[in-house]
């Protein structure tokens, strides 16, 4: 288990955060797929992360993708013939005092030993773009494009990751340095690229063909753009934005406990979460027992 991170993903400036006349929180202005995910996986996260924008470490996991986001960003925009996995290693050796010198990185405080492993893992996910595909074939048409565009009645924002012409039509490639999800799990993750796909349709004109994550070193989770596809993921999308807005109206957002509890960076002031840890804890407990038991 571990939390959806996209590094492409950031905090709208501004919105939300500022309290209306009454003093509860004013809706978002935009709503980005990230921010979208956090309120239907659990409103209260949603509540501390965007209005009172608790600090949320990234941690080992979210920094492993960020740099490996930065490293094949810059390696798509090299002219074909030059992306290679050399090319990829000066670029990650190039990158790397970007990240190491950052606070977010600097507070993981990891020994020698620790930090040899996180540049390691760091390669691998890197690598792990010529487990998917050959980088020096794709038609690259843009990387980290930021949209900002109104999907159905939502104000919506997102960065595509990349965006290549593939057979004269265009595909939304986004890049996965967590863990492949089952085929049950697959459907829900793709909403994003279909959004971004509907983004990128609705800004240029022209529809995508396939949205597709690329996890790295394991394997490609893709679908096809269509209009059925499209329009679920836009209407998922407006029912969270109008879910959100009726949150925000009345201040009320619902702890949704459940297993993220063990990852989220706010359980500290949570006491659902906390309830909710402690009973998971207790429960393993339990079945240790039981199978010590069995086995005695
Ligand atoms: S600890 Fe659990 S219930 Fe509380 S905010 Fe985090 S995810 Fe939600």
């Amino acid at each position: 288990m571990q939390l959806e991170f996209d590094p492409g993903d950031i905090l709208d400036p501004g919105a939300p955060g500022a309290l209306d006349g009454r003093g509860a929180p004013a809706p978002p202005q935009r709503l980005s797929p990230s921010g979208a995910s956090t309120f239907e996986q659990c409103p209260r996260r949603w509540r501390f992360r965007y209005v009172e924008r608790l600090p949320e470490p990234p941690g080992v996991e979210a920094l492993v993708g960020t740099f490996a986001h930065r490293v094949l960003e810059l390696l798509m925009q090299r002219d074909p013939s030059h992306r290679s996995q050399a090319e990829a290693k000066r670029i990650a050796r190039a990158t790397w005092p970007e990240l190491a010198g950052g606070e977010d990185y600097r507070d993981l405080e990891l020994s020698d030993d620790e930090a040899k492993a996180f540049r390691w893992r760091a390669w691998h996910a890197i690598e792990g773009l010529w487990h998917l595909e050959d980088p020096a074939a794709v038609e690259v048409e843009a990387t980290e494009e930021q949209m900002s565009v109104t999907l159905g009645n939502v104000p919506f924002r997102g960065v595509v990751d990349r965006l290549e012409r593939e057979d004269d039509s265009l595909v939304v490639s986004d890049y996965k340095s967590g863990r492949a999800p089952t085929a049950r799990y697959a459907p829900a993750r793709l909403q994003q690229v279909l959004l971004y796909a509907a983004a990128v349709a609705e800004e240029t004109g022209e529809q995508p063909v396939r949205a597709q994550l690329l996890y790295l070193g394991q394997r490609i989770v893709a679908t096809s753009v269509t209009p059925d596809e499209i329009g679920d993921a836009i209407g998922q999308l407006e029912s969270t934005w109008s879910a959100i807005a009726a949150a925000c109206d009345a201040d009320e957002f619902e702890a949704r406990p459940g297993p993220l509890c063990g990852y989220c960076a706010y359980v500290e002031h949570c006491p659902e979460g906390q309830a909710e840890n402690l009973r998971r804890a207790q429960q393993r407990a339990d079945e240790d027992e039981y199978l010590m038991r069995l086995a005695g």
